[in-house]
């Protein structure tokens, strides 16, 4: 499973729709400061799911969307689509390409599909939970979360460990089990 390609569009700093191709293997984002190489890693946590403004970098939900510059007016809304190559059946879901998209309105309404289709957040966090890629995976290593981790108590430090092993997975579903 990766990520065959990613559609931003009103989020952040990516005012008119933009694809971006990634291959097999390793990409390497380089650009001058400020240009927006991690709004687009925020952009994949976000449509991942992450609810945290701090580990988005933003300090209201507004700040997720495009505010206009002098020469361009600001958007109404946010939308990010993530295109996985699900070939090998590593996401949960009988297609070979799973596309999540994440939509938010300046109201502050948002919206969630899966393949196009609407969904809840909770849909998305299951499809990706033992991915290792959900929004509480470890594939996503930003600046400091190495310190984090090194400085994490124990318990949070076992936490991640969890997850590495592929234990979340069951201990959420018994969590689900037992409220229900
Ligand atoms: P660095 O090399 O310093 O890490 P970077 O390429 O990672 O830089 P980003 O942090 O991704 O840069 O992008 C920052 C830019 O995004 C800033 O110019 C900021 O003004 C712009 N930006 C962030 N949120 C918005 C928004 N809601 N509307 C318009 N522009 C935004
Ligand atoms: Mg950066």
């Amino acid at each position: 499973m990766y990520i065959k390609w990613l559609e931003i569009y009103g989020f952040k700093s990516f005012c008119e729709k933009t694809r971006i191709e990634f291959q097999k293997g390793i990409t390497a984002i380089v650009g001058p400061n400020g240009c927006g190489k991690s709004n687009i890693t925020d952009a994949i946590r976000w449509a991942l799911g992450e609810q945290s403004l701090k580990l988005l970098r933003a300090s209201k939900l507004e700040d997720l969307i495009f505010a206009g510059t002098e020469k361009r007016r600001s958007q109404g809304f946010a939308e990010v689509s993530i295109y996985f190559d699900n070939s090998d059946g590593k996401l949960p879901i009988d297609f070979e390409e799973v596309v999540i998209t994440r939509r938010l309105f300046r109201s502050g309404e948002s919206e969630f599909f899966i393949n196009k289709t609407a969904c809840r957040l909770k849909d998305i966090y299951e499809l990706f939970l033992d991915s290792g890629l959900g929004k509480d995976g470890y594939s996503i290593i930003s600046q400091g979360r190495v310190d984090e981790i090194i400085n994490a108590r124990p318990f949070e430090r076992y936490k991640i460990f969890e997850e590495a092993c592929g234990i979340t997975k069951y201990k959420y579903r018994k969590e689900e089990a037992e409220r229900k």
